[in-house]
């Protein structure tokens, strides 16, 4: 059979990058083979020989964190500014779980009224991640680094425009000194997914991505009855009260939206406002949200790069006409600039209700939608009033009631008070509804790839 290949982009320019052959379904199920049979040893490593590893990797990415960061550029537009963080931050994660790891997964003694009894975590296996572009170094790292400390194996499916990223994480672990077969980069297309879950060499199988990619994984993995973890998309909610600092409101909105180019799943992307400070609120966010020009990705101080494909930014403009043939009043951006590349403005639409895109659906990209409420109830009620539960936040002056709208009225796996979501180390990250299932970091995320196994002894 003839080889296919992968052709990059680079979306700053449209212009074609490198290219890349893909591996054969027989390739992949033989490289499972080989991590199932290599997994039969890391899983007898002490965590101290797997603390060094994890450890050197972190060293290897600080090491080579300017050409990463370049790469992503490359494929998916990313800015260095926000390519190196993304690095740096991958280091931390993997010397977090080199140093957590032991403890998060340390035997619990367990009080049974006689005996010994107590929880041990034993790893499961090869598990297989299919990852997605938009964080191209954070989303393989933020599974990887504890699912090896556990002692697992891994096969990476990467999205298919980031070839290059992906190749590049399988050498800096390589090279951390993660035995060869134990992780695996596969340059396979996602058609190809159902049959590498089905393989008996896989336990178990790891997504973020879309609705639609989770709904494919989980059904095959359902099939086969192996666990899946899934990280899906977002529309998280921003409620803005009345008692909120306006200004400093709109600053961490505009912030929360704008995250990689507005192409994140836990990017705020819709702003609840009550009535009697939303116009003050639309002038404040589409100040702050104008600060976000577009320019070279490559240039220091670029807050804004191109998207990462034209297909991607029409389906956006798409979506933002479409919000405005439905009512929605354009306040800022909204046209394509006349020139070559994946580019799109800051954009904010208000006015944005039920039976608009900007309301209904996810815009993976920089525009902003505000939707007005009557009070704190109807707010709260707008917030839940989606498919999807991953982050969302509370922009109030009253702490209290912020702490108690986050942690018991809104319906997500993550709720920030006067602040943007972000994902860190060690809190547990995930989502309800549409958002998925499972979580990753913490000891919550460490514990999703392992057998939670009870031991007694009379
Ligand atoms: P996507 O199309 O779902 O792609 C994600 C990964 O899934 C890629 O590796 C892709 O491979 C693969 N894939 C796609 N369809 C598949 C299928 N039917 N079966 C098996 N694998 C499949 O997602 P995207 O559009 O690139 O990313 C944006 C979405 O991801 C947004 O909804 C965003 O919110 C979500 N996301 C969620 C999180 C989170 O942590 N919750 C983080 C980032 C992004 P190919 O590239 O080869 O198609």
């Amino acid at each position: 059979a003839k080889t296919r290949t992968i052709q990059t982009v680079n979306p700053a320019t449209g212009q074609p990058g490198r290219t890349y052959e893909e591996v054969s379904t027989g390739d992949a199920k033989a490289a499972a083979a080989a991590a199932r049979k290599a997994f039969e040893s890391w899983r007898r490593t002490s965590f101290a020989e797997r603390s060094a590893v994890i450890r050197k990797a972190a060293e290897v990415l600080r090491r080579r964190k300017d050409e990463f960061a370049a790469l992503m550029t490359e494929e998916m537009g990313k800015t260095l500014t926000d390519g190196r963080a993304e690095v740096e931050k991958c280091a931390f994660h993997c010397d977090w779980f080199a140093e957590h790891a032991e403890g998060y997964l340390a035997n619990e003694q367990v009080d049974v009224g006689g005996g010994e009894a107590f929880v041990t975590f034993n790893p499961l296996g090869v598990v297989l991640a299919v990852m997605p572009w938009n964080f191209p170094f954070w989303q393989v790292f933020r599974f990887a680094a504890p699912a090896l400390m556990a002692g697992n194996g891994a096969l990476l499916k990467h999205a298919s425009n980031v070839p290059g990223c992906a190749l590049a994480i399988e050498e800096v672990l390589h090279e951390a000194g993660v035995p060869r077969d134990l992780f695996r980069t596969l340059l396979l297309p996602s058609s190809e997914v159902k049959a590498l879950i089905e393989d008996d060499n896989i336990v178990a199988v790891t997504l973020t991505g879309s609705i639609a990619a989770g709904r494919s994984v989980a059904t095959a993995a359902g099939g086969v009855l192996k666990k899946c973890v899934l990280e899906l998309g977002g529309s998280d909610a921003y409620v803005v009260l009345e008692d909120a600092d306006i200004g400093a409101a709109a600053k961490i909105c505009a912030t929360a939206r704008m995250v990689n180019g507005g192409q994140s799943c836990i990017a705020g992307k819709r702003f609840i406002v009550v009535r009697p400070i939303l116009e003050k609120f639309e002038t404040a966010i589409v100040e702050a949200m104008r600060a976000f020009e577009m320019g070279d990705p490559r240039k220091e101080g670029t807050k804004l790069g191109p998207l990462v494909s034209e297909k991607a930014r029409d389906d956006i403009h798409e979506q933002v006409e479409k919000s405005v043939a439905n009512g929605a009043r354009l306040l800022l951006g909204g046209a394509v600039p006349d020139r070559p590349g994946a580019w799109y403005p800051a954009t904010v639409l208000a006015d944005v209700r039920e039976g608009q895109p900007a309301h209904d659906a996810e815009i993976f990209g920089p525009v902003a939608a505000i939707i007005a409420a009557d009070d704190e109830a109807d707010a709260i009620r707008i917030a839940n009033n989606s498919e999807f539960g991953l982050g969302s936040g509370v922009l109030t002056g009253d702490l209290e009631r912020g702490r108690r709208i986050a942690a018991q009225e809104l319906e997500a796996g993550m709720s920030f008070v006067n602040d943007n979501v972000r994902s860190d180390p060690r809190m547990p990250f995930g989502g309800v509804k549409h958002s998925g299932f499972g979580r990753e970091c913490s000891s919550f995320g460490i514990r999703e790839f392992t057998n939670i196994k009870s031991v007694q002894v009379a």
